[in-house]
């Protein structure tokens, strides 16, 4: 986020409504809070620009009630009992500028909004950083995941490959793989850093290394 300076920040905070809570973000975190703090009748904004995390995947899974649904349907269902309760505004431009103040705190937006909030929560979601061989990204959330929770039951019986190079975290993983399939290889791009007991473990878990 930049720096805004105090003096523009302090000019613009004197003609602004104090709001209960600015949420930055709009993952299910952010709109799982924005659905109580609305319940409790405050005043809540709720920034989100729209590209969360998991925006390259088709379906959701292992969520409650919501297994095989599409992300943005989730989203959706959450915009719509969200409106529901008037307190609550959801707005798409993206937050660039937090700061304490007197009052609490203020946002600024990218279109140069700014707003005042007793309270700020900032669940504003992770970023992946993928490998930069080439496929990666193209295969992101169709062939390639992150998540064996996540994805591993549509995968389950067929060819697996797990990518690393470490020792507890790759090998780890490359064991774990076994649960969805027992034809699973670990390819370590180079030399590998797998301990002596991590490979014989493998070896025992019939995963093969390459
Ligand atoms: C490929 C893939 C598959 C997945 N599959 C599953 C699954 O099957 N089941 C499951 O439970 N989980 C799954 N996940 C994980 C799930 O997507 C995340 O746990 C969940 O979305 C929460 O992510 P998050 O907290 O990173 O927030 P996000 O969902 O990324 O939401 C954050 C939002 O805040 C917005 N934002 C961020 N900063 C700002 C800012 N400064 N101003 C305004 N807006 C901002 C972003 O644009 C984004 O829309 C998957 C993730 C990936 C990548």
């Amino acid at each position: 986020m930049h720096s805004f300076y105090a003096h523009e920040r302090n000019k613009v905070i004197k003609q602004t409504k104090l709001l209960d809570v600015v949420i930055v973000g709009g993952g299910p975190a952010d709109l799982n809070a924005a659905l109580v703090l609305g319940r409790c009748c405050r005043n809540v904004l709720l920034f989100d620009d729209g590209h969360p995390r998991n925006e390259v995947s088709h379906t959701l899974h292992g969520f409650l009630s919501r297994d095989g649904t599409p992300p943005e349907q989730l989203r959706a269902i959450a915009h719509e009992q969200l409106a529901a309760y008037p307190s609550v505004q959801i707005d798409q431009d993206r937050v660039v500028d937090a700061a304490r103040v007197e009052q609490g705190f203020s946002v600024t937006t990218r279109d140069g909004r700014s707003f005042l909030a007793r309270k700020l929560l900032l669940a504003a979601g992770v970023v992946d950083k993928l490998p930069e061989q080439p496929g990666f990204r193209e295969l992101y959330g169709i062939g390639l995941f992150h998540c064996p929770y996540c994805d591993g039951w549509e995968m389950r019986d067929r060819p697996l490959a797990v990518y690393g190079r470490g020792d507890e975290k790759e090998g780890g993983m490359a064991l774990e793989m076994t649960h969805w399939s027992r034809d699973t290889v670990l390819c370590t791009d180079g030399p590998s850093e797998l301990s002596s007991q991590y490979r014989h473990r493998l070896e025992a878990n019939v995963v093969q290394l390459a």
